[in-house]
């Protein structure tokens, strides 16, 4: 059942500067880190009280999509033929990328860059998702990396993995998040003619690329049956790439190991990584979110994205590739803590030699 807010006692979810020291104290981070952390120092909680809301259309909207998801699967197995079930496979791993190397990669973190061809196709796989538009994604997961595990963390960690998965895309957002959201420098997204267009026609584009061409393709080429393709190619796929993008903010902040900064949440785990199209590297990319690998040990077949970006850097289409070299890691290490709040490529935090070294790299332009 899904939770009613008149019987759950309300919850005041707010963690104030001195709390995160006194924790950090007990656990013996803040005599290693309290003089090189490169978080926003700037921030601490506003400690407003924040009872949490569920927004009806939005938990009806999930409820919506998880059981027509379930009918789907019903449908995959009992009336669709196999060349759609296919199709839902081929969809799922192409749209992808446009999650992967796109809205991820590219535009939160700037770790490459991208001529306007492939920036198109990128925005068009991506739009097939249907995970919102490219400047709202963006956004938050800017805010996700630059506070994360805070209250200005949008999908904060810390309360909770129901939370972290789903549930905060039905509740109402901390005043810190919406705060922060005001506050994000996103200067470089707004410059992007693809991205804004897409922004503004992004109900049209969603009728016609997360609805539309998923469900007339089986149909028209293989003749499907139109309802059939409907909750299988529309509902069914939509939830899948919905959750396994959405098993990033749970599973890959809770379950697994911490080789590149043992202090904060996010971990690498292998069966994110595959799911994921190579996105589970997550304490790595955490410490390092400029890196377009977004891991440091997986090779191509844990991390395909990586040998998409490669691809289409050796077309000349992606250049400008930012990576870590072991020099880095060596620093990382040695500072224990340093670069773990960062948003990405352009961050004022990066550590000033880093930003040098990042600054000779791949610079290549054709
Ligand atoms: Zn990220
Ligand atoms: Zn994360």
């Amino acid at each position: 059942m899904c939770p009613d807010n008149e019987r759950v006692p309300p919850t005041v979810y707010h963690v104030s500067e001195e709390e995160n020291k006194e924790e950090e104290r007990k656990n013996g981070r803040l005599a290693e880190t309290e003089d090189f952390l490169s978080v926003d120092k700037s921030y601490s909680s506003s400690k407003t009280e924040y009872v949490p809301r569920i927004t009806w259309p939005d938990l009806l909207a999930q409820i919506f999509i998880h059981a027509g998801c379930l009918y789907g699967l019903y449908l995959i197995f009992t009336e669709a033929k196999l060349l759609t079930a296919l199709w839902v496979f081929v969809t799922v791993y192409t749209s992808g990328f446009g999650i992967t190397a796109g809205v991820h990669r590219l535009w939160s973190h700037r770790a490459y860059k991208a001529k306007w061809p492939l920036r198109l196709l990128l925005i068009f796989l991506f739009t097939i998702t249907g995970q919102k538009d490219v400047y709202s994604w963006a956004l938050d997961h800017r805010i996700h990396h630059k506070y994360s595990e805070t209250d200005a963390d949008p999908h904060n960690v810390k309360r909770g993995f129901f939370f972290a998965h789903v549930g905060w895309l039905f509740t109402t957002p901390h005043p810190d998040v919406i705060a922060k959201r005001k506050t994000a420098d996103m200067s470089d997204l707004e410059a992007d003619p693809i991205v804004m267009w897409q922004r503004r026609l992004y109900i049209p584009l969603f009728a016609l690329l997360t609805i539309g061409l998923p469900v007339i393709v089986p149909w028209y080429f293989w003749s499907e049956n139109l309802w059939t393709s409907f909750w299988v190619n529309f509902n069914f796929r939509f939830c899948v790439t919905l959750n396994i993008a959405f098993f990033v903010n749970s599973v890959a902040h809770m379950w697994g190991q911490r080789p590149y900064d043992k202090y904060i949440s996010p971990v690498e785990n292998v069966a994110v990584s595959i799911a994921a199209l190579g996105e589970g590297w997550h304490n790595f990319h955490h410490v390092f979110p400029w890196d377009y690998k977004t891991g440091e040990l997986g090779n191509y077949s844990y991390n395909i994205t990586t040998a998409f970006i490669d691809a289409f850097a050796y077309l000349g289409w992606a250049y400008d590739r930012k990576y870590v070299s072991p020099e880095m890691v060596r620093r990382r290490a040695n500072r224990s803590g340093d670069g773990s709040h960062v948003w990405g490529y352009g961050d004022k935090d990066i550590p000033h030699e880093d930003l040098q070294e990042l600054k000779l790299m791949d610079k290549k332009e054709r």
